[in-house]
């Protein structure tokens, strides 16, 4: 397998067609972004982290049922994934409320929800990734209807086994986001699942353990990355 031509270049990742034109190379960096993009650094060691990451946590999910664009891990940054046909959006769970959702309804940061809540937000950069709903996916042809209940369904899944597997570590699954694609029409969990894309604090202090500790200037960012691995099991090699 060969790494050919750079096709994309995102804020965290770079995406290579191989000579196999059913994969890429998903190649993770040690860029890191956060509000759209406005404050970013390099942070050594974050890509190594968060390929090996990802793959432990793609390999967890397929275990337990939840298809995904995964092939294989190539080496510390780079996996080999199935090329989708993306959908334009972000399916966020939360467990409680922090982020984005308590300043736009003014909700108590940290509350425990009385229920997971899902919701939808629109990949778009200069709109600041607004929020969005099933009708407006469905109005402008972003993704079908059955779609939209299979994201659904797959992402309240993942909800279950991760919270499960965090929390067996002493860690809370706080909210996280995913995103999906379609392979010969079936739709696989895409992009990645790391500390970069989802909140979590420890159990008992609930110390923030994930990019937070970035948007928020709190250090030790890869740090406390490479920690949540270690409570997890999973064997880095930098
Ligand atoms: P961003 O686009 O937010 O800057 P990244 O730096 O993470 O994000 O770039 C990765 C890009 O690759 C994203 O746009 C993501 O939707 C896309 N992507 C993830 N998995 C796949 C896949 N299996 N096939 C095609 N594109 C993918
Ligand atoms: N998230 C993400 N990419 C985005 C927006 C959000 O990975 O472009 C993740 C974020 O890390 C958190 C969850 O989705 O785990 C909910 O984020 P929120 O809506 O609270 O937005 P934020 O406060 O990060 O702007």
């Amino acid at each position: 397998m060969n790494k050919l031509k750079e096709i994309t270049k995102g804020k965290a990742k770079s995406m290579f067609t191989t000579d196999n034109g059913e994969h890429l190379v998903m190649h993770f960096s040690d860029d890191t972004s956060a509000f759209d993009g406005k404050k970013k650094e390099a942070l050594l060691g974050k890509g190594a982290v968060n390929n090996q990451f990802n793959a432990f946590i793609m390999e967890h999910l397929e275990n337990n049922g939840i298809e995904t664009h995964m092939v294989e891990i190539i080496d510390s940054t780079d996996s080999l994934v199935y090329k989708l046909e993306m959908f334009p959006i972000e399916c966020v769970i939360r467990n409680r409320a922090t982020g984005s959702i308590c300043k736009r309804l003014g909700t108590e940061d940290g509350l425990v929800l009385e229920k997971p809540l899902f919701e939808f937000f629109l990949k778009n950069d200069e709109l600041g990734d607004p929020l969005i709903n099933d009708e407006h996916i469905i109005s402008f042809g972003w993704a079908k209807n059955d779609h939209i209940i299979k994201m659904k369904e797959i992402t309240y899944k993942v909800n279950e086994i991760l919270s499960k597997l965090f929390i067996e570590s002493g860690l809370i699954l706080v909210d996280f986001k995913v995103e999906f694609g379609l392979y010969k029409n079936k739709i696989l969990l895409a992009d990645e699942f790391t500390p970069d894309g989802c909140r979590l604090w420890d159990s008992k202090t609930l110390k923030k353990m994930d990019k937070d500790r970035f948007r928020q200037g709190l250090g030790g960012v890869v740090e406390s990355y490479h920690q949540v691995a270690d409570r997890l099991g999973m064997k880095i090699e930098t």
